[in-house]
Formats: C-alpha cells, sequence, structure tokens
C-alpha cells in the first residue's frame, strides 16, 4: 500500500487524557481512534493487527477442532434470569425498547451457546465437541484506563466446550493450555507470559490464568521460574507463597495483565438451562462444559507495552500491519528515485511481501521518525545514494542493526516468519 493513499495520518502528540501507553503509541502512529473512554475504532493500520491476531487464534482453535460461529449481542432478559445473572452481574448493560423489551448486550455468552447447543445434543454421541467465535462484547467497565486493555466494549475470542463427564471436560482442558501457550507465543509475547493458577469460583480449585508481565497490567503475580508457572495474588491466601506445582517458596513478584483465561465451568451453565445427553444405559445426565476466553484488544495491546520503545512501536513479523517499510528519499524532482522505489515495491508484491511505500514528498527525517513510531520489523530505504549501489540497505526496527543485502538476501529477510 502507498502511504500517501492511507486515509490516516500520524499525530505528533499523544492524545492528553490517555495515559496507557499502548493507547499514546496507537492514536499517534494511526492505529486506533478513541471515541470515548474504553471505546475504540481500528484504522486500516490497526485492523491489519487485529485480524493478523484473529487469525493465528483461529488457526489454533482449529487445531483443537474448534468450530466457529457467530453469535448476537442483543440477548434477551430471559436467559439470563435462567441463570441468575441479570442481577448478579454489575458490569451488564441493559437496554430496553420502546416496547419495554428488555436486552442485555453480551459480556460474554453462556447465556447464548447453552439453550443453542441444547437443540442438537441429545445422545453420548453427540459429544464432545467445542465451539467459538470472535464477537464484540460490552462491559460497564468502571476502570476503562488502560487504553485497549480494557475496553467497554471488545472483541474477545470465546470458546465453549461440551462434555459427558468431568474427566473428559478435564483432558480437553489440559489440551487448551498448550493451545493458549502456542497463541501467545505466536503473537510475540511467549518469554513473558505464564500460566498462572487463579481462583476456580465455587466450580473448581484452580482457573487458568494466561499472563504478561508488564508494569501496565493490574495484576500481581508470584512467578516460579523453575516451573515457569505463576500464582495470583487474588487467590487463597497459603497458595501466594508455595508454587503449586513444585512447592517453591521463593517466587518471583511481578505486575501483569490478564491476556486470556480456561475455565471449568462444570455444570453451572448446563444444569439452569437442563442440557443433559442420554448415556449408554440411557439415563439422562448433565452436560460439563469448559469455556476458555483471549480478548484481541487485550492482546494487541500487551504487544504493544512489551515491545514498544521509547521511538514508538515495534511489531513482531508474525503481527505486523506490513512486513516491510519501503521509504523513498530525495528530491522528488529526481524521478529516478522513485522509479527505483516503483520498482522495488512492484518486484516485492509479486513476490508476495506485504508493503506499505512512503512515497510521500516529506523531509527524511520526518519519514524516519514516522516510520520508527509506526513499528514495522524491516525498513527499506531508497535514496540517491542506494542507487548507485547494487544492494539494498535495510534497518531492523527492534534492534535498530542496518545491513547491506543482496536482493535474494532481501526477499529471504522480507519472507521469514
Ligand atoms: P479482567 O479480570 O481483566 O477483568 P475477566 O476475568 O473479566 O478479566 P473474562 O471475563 O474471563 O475476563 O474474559 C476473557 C478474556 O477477555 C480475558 O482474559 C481478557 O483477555 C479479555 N478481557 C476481559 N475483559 C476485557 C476488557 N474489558 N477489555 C478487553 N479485553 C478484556
Ligand atoms: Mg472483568
Amino acid at each position: 500500500m502507498k502511504q500517501s493513499q492511507l486515509f490516516t495520518k500520524t499525530h505528533k502528540e499523544a492524545p492528553a487524557d490517555d495515559i496507557a501507553k499502548n493507547a499514546k503509541l496507537l492514536v499517534r502512529a494511526g492505529f486506533v481512534d478513541k471515541l470515548q473512554a474504553g471505546v475504540y475504532t481500528y484504522l486500516p493500520l490497526g485492523l491489519r493487527v487485529l485480524k493478523k491476531i484473529e487469525n493465528i487464534i483461529r488457526e489454533e482453535m482449529n487445531t483443537a477442532r474448534g468450530q466457529e460461529i457467530l453469535m448476537p449481542s442483543l440477548q434477551p432478559k430471559e436467559n439470563w434470569q435462567t441463570t441468575g445473572r441479570w442481577d448478579t452481574m454489575d458490569d451488564l448493560y441493559k437496554v430496553s425498547d420502546a416496547s419495554g423489551r428488555e436486552n442485555a448486550l453480551g459480556p460474554t455468552h453462556e447465556e447464548i451457546v447453552v439453550p443453542l447447543v441444547k437443540q442438537f445434543v441429545s445422545s453420548y454421541r453427540d459429544l464432545p465437541f467445542a465451539t467459538y467465535q470472535f464477537q464484540n462484547k460490552f462491559r460497564m467497565e468502571l476502570r476503562a484506563k488502560s487504553g485497549i486493555l480494557r475496553g467497554r466494549e471488545f472483541i474477545m475470542k470465546d470458546m465453549y466446550s461440551f462434555h459427558r463427564d468431568e474427566e473428559d471436560m478435564i483432558a480437553y482442558y489440559e489440551t487448551m493450555k498448550g493451545v493458549y501457550a502456542r497463541v501467545f507465543e505466536r503473537v510475540g509475547i511467549g518469554a513473558t507470559t505464564f500460566l498462572t493458577f487463579a481462583s476456580g469460583g465455587s466450580f473448581a480449585k484452580y482457573s487458568h490464568e494466561f499472563q504478561t508481565v508488564t508494569s501496565a497490567g493490574e495484576d500481581t503475580i508470584y512467578i516460579c521460574d523453575k516451573c515457569r508457572v505463576a500464582v495470583n495474588n487474588e487467590i487463597i491466601e497459603e497458595q501466594k507463597h508455595a508454587c503449586p506445582q513444585c512447592g517453591e517458596k521463593n517466587l518471583r513478584t511481578e505486575t501483569s495483565v490478564e491476556v486470556g483465561n480456561i475455565f471449568e465451568l462444570k455444570t453451572r451453565f448446563s444444569a439452569p438451562f437442563d442440557l443433559t445427553y442420554k448415556d449408554e444405559e440411557g439415563k439422562d445426565r448433565t452436560v460439563v462444559m469448559g469455556c476458555y476466553g483471549i480478548g484481541l484488544g487485550r492482546v494487541f495491546g500487551t504487544v504493544v507495552e512489551v515491545l514498544g520503545d521509547d521511538k514508538g512501536l515495534v511489531w513482531p513479523r508474525s503481527i505486523s500491519p506490513f512486513a516491510v517499510h519501503l521509504v523513498e528519499i530525495g528530491n522528488t524532482d529526481d524521478a529516478t528515485v522513485h522509479d527505483e522505489a516503483q520498482r522495488l515495491y512492484d518486484e516485492l508484491l509479486n513476490k508476495g511481501v506485504e508493503v506499505l511505500w512512503d512515497d510521500r514528498n516529506l523531509r527524511a527525517g520526518e519519514k524516519f521518525a514516522e516510520s520508527d513510531l509506526i513499528g514495522i520489523p524491516l525498513r527499506i530505504v531508497v535514496s540517491s545514494k542506494t542507487l548507485s549501489s547494487d544492494t539494498f540497505e535495510v534497518k531492523d526496527r527492534a534492534t535498530g542493526e542496518v545491513s547491506m543485502l543482496s536482493w535474494e538476501e532481501l526477499l529471504a529477510v522480507c519472507k521469514k516468519q
């Protein structure tokens, strides 16, 4: 894409009312726009990142045999009364229409997915399975001060699994730990993300969160470096001081953000909707469930918090809006530089490389600063200096390292995942 055609622009100043690093950088770089606290528009550059995160999650959920659906946000009050959550969930947005009918704007989808699957489950032969979606959630968050980390409207991947008994659910739950670890590895925060033991609510001893170490987080965790697991500060007191796996007492305290979680729901939602199946003996049994959430904006913002530096955003290749930033420098009266940039742009596109081409008539310093702010992993400079050379000048955004590469070498680094 040509940068001259991008309808958005970068901003010189960070918005005054946003204190979070992710919001400051993403708004300045033109990735997102804030409509109100906790409510953001994803602009062309930001949406490319969001879609890449979504695709990585989709691929991993599909390997876990998840079947993708899309459920509605507008949810009848009756469904929420069935589980008792109409009156107990304090962050629920409630809307009523002219006739006085009340609905919830979905903060999560157990109340919808359970009656949905009830239509299709009758026998043990119909189990197990898992279904998921990417969907906008609405929550009346009081603390919407963390940019896209905590939205009042935000996109979540929520998956629900359905099983004949606890044993089967737990086996699936265990595989999901590995699936989640792969998601966080692939989006570039694997090294700083820990499987964390958290409170299981009233149904299980623990639930598991995936917590990423960053000062932008709102949680405190205790990390066991030997086991690479952590304990959330919010869980029962005696667990805090010892690793639940090896008993180690010397744990490292860190501030962190929850990027995902997995939960044994057991029969908490299947029972109120009477979601049952007939076992081999023809006896009615209640379906056992698990649920698995990841916030896309939460992951997006966390990558910015962890990797962003004083110059701006720094994207891992896997979720960068483009693979390469092609920056042409020089007097636009000199057509040779522009022609060379055009030739390179066409050839890279031809080879399937995603390129953002800064074809605008601006000063070199301004272009470089903006390129650093946008944070694409590789920058190729075309100028009158590089014209006479048969190599390409390539700068690595994360390390600042500059290398001179042949066309073949250039293609190889551009295509590297
Ligand atoms: P938190 O403790 O941060 O409020 P939660 O326990 O309410 O999270 P869940 O309801 O389990 O979270 O949601 C699943 C996932 O959705 C979370 O792990 C997180 O990644 C994401 N998430 C939750 N709330 C928000 C929010 N307000 N904005 C963006 N993402 C969110
Ligand atoms: Mg919450």
